[in-house]
């Protein structure tokens, strides 16, 4: 019998460490009509080209701590001494409307959502580690940014090495090339998802 409900949207996390262009490929695929960003709320100060609203929702710690006490937020962790979290309200409200919701999110994160029990998450669930070619390609992709400190850099180095420890709990793991050959491969692997059976309701 062919399918008869409307399909619903995916939720796809994306993690890996920072650098290795998983936010550029999360928002190559989300044309805001199909896909969506989420847009997370973080206290990390912005980044010189950063838009409020836009790229995060830059929120002060009392700010983000009220939201968690609300109930607002639908997974949260520490990242690199800040605070990051997801917005409820927008994953649950796309993906019941058939949008798929692209989440970059750290390896904390993918966790609570993995454990998360709600059926309407367990059905459209998927998830993708973007690993780095190398430790040496990596910290030359992010001094390359400039936008850190020294410190800084050093800091997502060490925790780089501790999430990559984790890519075994994703379903997929996209080993970082060219930027042609991830965006090809990132997209090849998001059309092979959206025909999933359990993305149909009974
Ligand atoms: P950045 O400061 O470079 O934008 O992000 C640092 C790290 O925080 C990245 O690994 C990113 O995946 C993670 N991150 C961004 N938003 C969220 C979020 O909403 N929740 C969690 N758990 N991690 C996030």
């Amino acid at each position: 019998m062919i399918p008869t409900t409307p399909r619903l949207g995916m939720l796809i996390i994306v993690s890996g460490p920072s650098g290795t262009g998983k936010t550029t490929l999360c928002r190559k695929v989300c044309d805001g009509e199909k896909a969506v960003f989420s847009v997370s709320c973080t206290t990390r100060p912005s980044r010189p080209g950063e838009v409020d609203g836009k790229d995060y929702f830059f929120l002060d710690e009392a700010d983000f701590l009220a939201r968690v006490d609300r109930g607002e937020l639908f997974e949260y962790a520490r990242v690199h001494n800040r605070w990051y979290g997801t917005l409820k309200s927008y994953v649950f409200e796309n993906l019941r409307r058939g949008v798929d919701v692209f989440m970059d999110i750290d390896v904390q994160g993918a966790n609570q959502v993995r454990g998360c029990e709600d059926e309407l998450v367990r059905r459209c669930l998927t998830d993708i580690f973007v690993m780095p070619p190398s430790l040496d390609e990596l910290r030359s992709r992010l001094s390359g940014r400039a936008t850190e400190s020294a410190e800084v850099l050093e800091l997502r180095m060490k925790n780089a090495e501790a999430e990559m420890q984790h890519w075994r709990d994703y379903r997929y793991c996209l080993i970082s090339d060219t930027r042609e050959s991830d965006e090809s491969r990132f997209r090849t692997l998001i059309e092979a998802e959206r025909l999933r059976s359990s993305l149909y309701e009974d």
